[in-house]
């Protein structure tokens, strides 16, 4: 069972404003992580709402690459 896909990590397309469940302080929440059944890794057991800072941490934890800069071609008109 790898970690990273029990521990999957996700990035909101915008971010919200509110508690992150990691750390209890109000904030932009950017990543939610979905929890999985360890051992089918394929059931979704719930999933907490991450903070910057604590998305960074967890992705090191899982040994994830995120990101949180968005590329400016979204912002684009032509
Ligand atoms: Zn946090």
């Amino acid at each position: 069972m790898e970690l990273k896909k029990a521990l999957a990590l996700e990035n909101f397309a915008q971010t919200v404003y509110r508690k992150c469940d990691c750390c209890k302080r109000v904030r932009d929440i950017y990543f939610r992580l979905n929890i999985r059944d360890a051992k089918t890794a394929s059931m979704l057991v719930g999933s907490l709402e991450l903070c910057k800072e604590c998305g960074y941490n967890m992705g090191d934890i899982t040994n994830t690459q995120i990101q949180t800069e968005r590329t400016l071609e979204e912002f684009s008109f032509e």
